[in-house]
């Protein structure tokens, strides 16, 4: 499908074949188009909250007839689920990791039923996965690329329990055992960023200066090669 991005292309690596998925926030309707043509999912849902993105998920299933396998429905975070779906998988990419903390809370009760949630926060990854684990989801895979100059993150969870520390929390329990290539350059820019912070911030403030220093120190430590 000429729309779907990389980082689009990956989070449909991560939906479970035969599911029926709900994708919130679904503008375009890109993600469950794509998995519905190449027979990927049984059906879908696609939920937008806003009446422009909504017409146009409505016009792009449409064009592709696929009404009878994806309903687009207006409506606000898992609202957008009905018990007779049956929904297993639930996307939810494109927005801040708070955003998409606070659309699962809005919605616990509607999770009951749902197996896999394929998350793209695109920053407060951290809060997202203290989110996941602080309401029994366990983290069971991630992805990070990078696209248009821009780092994307894809954290894959399950009903479950997971235990977890601060630098899991921060660089992710997955990404920071792969530590790809992309992993480490996504950070050293961070790093890069926090030295120009740290530069600006007068020696007065020195507990400013101490947390810049030790974000930094714990950065260096996570990419820093093993023997160096
Ligand atoms: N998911 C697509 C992607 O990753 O390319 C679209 C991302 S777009 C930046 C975010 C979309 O989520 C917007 O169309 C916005 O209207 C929608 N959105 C934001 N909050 C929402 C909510 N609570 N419920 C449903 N949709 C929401």
């Amino acid at each position: 499908m000429e729309h779907l991005s990389k980082r689009l292309s990956l989070v449909a690596e991560k939906i479970p074949p035969g599911s029926r998925l709900l994708d919130v926030g679904s503008d375009h309707a890109y993600l469950p188009i794509y998995l519905a043509s190449q027979g990927l999912i049984d059906r879908a849902v696609a939920g937008e909250v806003v009446k422009g993105p909504y017409e146009s998920a409505c016009r792009n299933v449409a064009a592709h007839g696929l009404q009878q396998v994806i309903s687009v429905r207006l409506a606000n975070g898992l609202a957008a689920m009905q018990a007779e779906d049956g929904i297993t998988a639930v996307s939810i990419c494109g927005m801040g990791g708070r955003l998409i903390a606070d659309i699962l809370g809005a919605g616990q009760a509607q999770l009951a039923t749902v197996k896999t949630l394929v998350l793209q926060p695109n920053n407060r990854e951290d809060e997202l996965r203290q989110w996941l684990v602080a309401h029994q989801f366990a983290i069971v895979a991630e992805t990070i690329l990078m696209e248009n100059d821009k780092y994307y993150e894809i954290i894959v969870a399950q009903p479950g329990h997971q235990m977890l520390d601060a630098k899991a929390y921060r660089f992710g329990p997955f990404l920071s055992q792969a530590k790809t290539a992309v992993f480490k350059a996504k950070w050293h820019r961070e790093y890069v960023k926090l030295a120009e912070a740290l530069a600006c911030v007068p020696h007065a403030r020195t507990k400013d200066r101490a947390a810049i220093t030790q974000k930094m120190a714990a950065i260096k430590e996570m990419i820093e090669d093993e023997g160096k």
